[in-house]
């Protein structure tokens, strides 16, 4: 676990912060998406599972990164928590 220094939760002001984005989810629907297909060759309501997962995947992308604290479960927007740049 990478440790930062810079983003605490605006809640609980935990520095356990957990980066997040929505591009592992659509992985995820896509894999069960592709495994349900092949398996719903031979058991074909799987394609009831297979369809939405690859309908919905695309829309996963578009899922805005944010930061997620792991103590009290808060989640917050990347952009709002940048640190300032500092001047020269
Ligand atoms: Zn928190």
């Amino acid at each position: 676990m990478m440790e930062n220094n810079f983003i605490k939760c605006p809640r609980c002001e935990s520095k356990a912060i957990q980066y997040r984005s929505g591009t592992p989810i659509a992985l995820f629907f896509l894999i069960i998406g592709v495994l349900t297909l092949f398996a719903g060759v031979l058991f074909f309501p799987l394609w009831l599972v297979t369809i939405p997962c690859f309908f919905l995947f695309p829309f996963m992308f578009l899922i805005p990164k944010h930061f997620s604290c792991m103590h009290c479960k808060y989640t917050f927007k990347a952009e709002k928590n940048k640190p300032k740049q500092p001047g020269i």
